[in-house]
């Protein structure tokens, strides 16, 4: 089956999307990308998108920042994202790449008066990390981006080296994540991913003004916690010693879904195996990214054609 992708306003065989070695994005990272799952039912041999609107209304905001005019609307995102699995026929979890970037070939950093292109392609996807049921994290020695260094809400290409850093960092010291710390020492999130933490029956993340990406996934959190579990979360300020003594903590996001953290530098987080909280927020989650909740199924976006 050919894979294609959404290059230059037109759907192609992936292998013809290429771009120069002089695209201004390759050499100075100025994009800005989204990362969306789309999940396969067996039942109603449907692929879902999940919460596709969300992820493009965050890609355009991404774009105000960096300076990036694309000559579509919301809608017609969507709509070349599900034209575009719908050509690829994926019968299986896909991952999808929408990218938003200065496209000419030429030297000179600046982000104005430049030529901006989107570009589009997906995936066969499974897990990003594999220990979803129990993640060993570090707190990474690189600091989260600042806003007004590199903003954070952004989803920014270029910014992805700050990650880059510290999910390699992890990984070569023999954990699974890295938890990043603002430059006042708090938490900021993880590499790819945003942090929450349980404590005496309260959810606890970090605010929108703690250099995170401002996730979908942690807003579906929010709500399921709050409608489905009847658990607010408070937005606030996260010391690094809480996490040595919280209840539970998870990582949210697109690609970890929501993966449990079990230990902190080899110490336990509360019994050292995955928690209730977690456990049931993973059970609400999967039901509703699958379709299989109808309360929720409209932020499900059905590829093909529905019987
Ligand atoms: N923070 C960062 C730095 C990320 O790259 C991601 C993944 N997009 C997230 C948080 C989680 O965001 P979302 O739930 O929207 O995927």
């Amino acid at each position: 089956m050919t894979q294609y992708a959404f290059f230059k306003g037109q759907f192609v065989p992936i292998e013809e999307a290429r771009i120069s070695i002089q695209t201004h994005a390759f050499n100075y990272g100025t994009g800005c990308f989204e990362g969306i799952r789309a999940y396969w039912n067996q039942d109603h041999e449907q692929l879902y998108v999940f919460r596709l609107r969300e992820h493009y209304e965050r890609l355009l905001r991404s774009c105000r920042i960096l300076h990036i005019h694309l000559p579509y609307t919301v809608n017609e995102l969507c709509e070349i994202t599900l034209e575009l699995l719908r050509k690829d026929g994926y019968r299986e979890d896909a991952y999808i790449r929408p990218l938003a970037y200065k496209a000419d070939e030429i030297i000179g950093v600046r982000l104005h008066g430049l030529t901006d292109e989107f570009a589009c392609f997906a995936v066969p996807f499974g897990r990003y990390i594999e220990k979803e049921e129990g993640a060993h994290v570090c707190f990474s020695s690189w600091q989260r981006v600042d806003d007004n260094a590199v903003p954070a809400r952004a989803k920014i290409t270029g910014a992805y080296i700050n990650s880059a850093f510290a999910k390699t960092d992890a990984l070569l010291g023999g954990y699974d994540e890295a938890l990043v710390l603002t430059q006042s020492g708090h938490i900021s999130e993880g590499s790819a991913e945003n942090f929450f933490m349980v404590r005496n029956g309260f959810l606890i993340t970090p605010p929108v003004t703690a250099n995170i990406l401002e996730g979908i996934t942690r807003e579906t959190v929010m709500i399921l916690a709050r409608e489905e579990m009847g658990l607010q979360t408070i937005e606030r300020e996260i010391d690094r010693s809480e996490i040595y003594i919280c209840d539970e903590a998870f990582l949210t996001g697109t690609g970890v879904q929501i993966a449990a953290i079990t230990q902190v530098e080899h110490r336990p987080i509360g019994s050292g195996a995955i928690g209730p909280v977690v456990t049931r927020l993973r059970e609400l989650y999967f039901d509703v990214v699958r379709g299989r909740n109808p309360k929720y199924r409209h932020w499900c976006s059905p590829v093909y054609p529905v019987a």
